[in-house]
């Protein structure tokens, strides 16, 4: 049968069953979210995705250095994050935390999760330790928030090697991807083209936090961290403070502290996807322009 409809094709032969042209489903050029992103009247609901830092066997950071209490970082980062959900959920945002419980997530799968849900944006909170090594470590404190790029200087590189270290708790599926993989991946046009949102969004969350927190702002700062390395949508840690300080740390273990830090990073959040929707419109129609030869 094949033989002959091919001849036929050969020769010009009308077959006497002319085979279907295949069905093509209609897909619309911008395919429609998820339908928890249903417009709000003309506006789609922004999603934001919140990401508590370590958790389960992965204590984080324990601190303070001399202090009459303990705080562990996993402990801190839950509790923020869940304030910063709410929070946002207040001012009409969507948000899928990567964990509520605790519970130890693969860096790599809290990625997957942000990309899964379609995340507009991807916030990780830490806590901060002095490195022994300084000369005096329980003095430091400070707010710091990275954006994914190669570190510039060497606090930034180890704040980065601190916060990967968690790769040891993972049972892996295979190994740990290599610096050399880290690097290409820094490299790589998907990240890119997310740095400068990335980075605007860190020098909101910064000024915001610069407004309420008793430590100095430590700046906006770059690194390569594993678990911005899979998230592709505008990305960023927050380093809310030195859990080594016994001042700072008392601060984010408080209720009080708490509020006020997931407060300004969620005003930053919203204040950066009202600049970026703003940014969209307009801006658009210039770099169309732009590029005409
Ligand atoms: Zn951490």
């Amino acid at each position: 049968m094949r033989l002959a409809l091919l001849l036929a094709a050969v020769i010009g032969v009308a077959t006497p069953h002319p085979p279907h042209p295949p069905r093509i489903p209609r897909i619309p050029r911008t395919a429609p979210r998820d339908p928890s992103h249903a417009p709000v009247g003309s506006k789609a609901k922004r999603l934001v995705i919140v990401d508590a830092g370590h958790g389960g066997p992965d204590n984080g950071m324990h601190g303070p250095i001399g202090g009459k209490f303990t705080i562990l970082e996993k402990d801190i980062t839950l509790a923020v994050s869940q304030r910063l959900a709410r929070t946002l959920e207040e001012r009409g945002m969507d948000v899928v935390m990567t964990r509520t419980t605790d519970t130890l997530i693969a860096l790599s799968d809290r990625g997957r999760i942000a990309n899964r849900r379609k995340g507009d944006l991807f916030i990780s909170i830490h806590v901060n330790a002095a490195n022994p090594g300084w000369k005096d470590p329980g003095g430091a404190r400070g707010f710091e928030t990275y954006f994914l790029a190669e570190a510039k200087t060497e606090d930034a590189k180890r704040v980065a090697q601190m916060e990967n270290d968690v790769v040891r708790f993972e049972t892996s599926n295979g190994p740990a991807p290599s610096d050399d993989a880290l690097g290409f991946i820094l490299n790589d046009m998907a990240q890119n083209e997310h740095l400068r949102e990335s980075s605007d969004l860190a020098e909101l969350i910064q000024e915001r936090l610069r407004t309420i927190h008793p430590g100095p702002s430590r700046g906006v700062k770059q690194a390569g961290f594993r678990v911005l390395v899979t998230a592709y949508m505008p990305a960023v840690l927050v380093e809310i403070g030195f859990g080594t300080n016994p001042t700072e740390a008392a601060y984010i273990n408080s209720r009080a502290g708490q509020e006020k830090i997931s407060n300004a990073v969620a005003d930053a959040a919203v204040a950066y996807l009202a600049r970026y929707e703003r940014r969209r419109g307009p801006a658009d129609a210039t770099t169309t322009l732009a590029r005409k030869p």
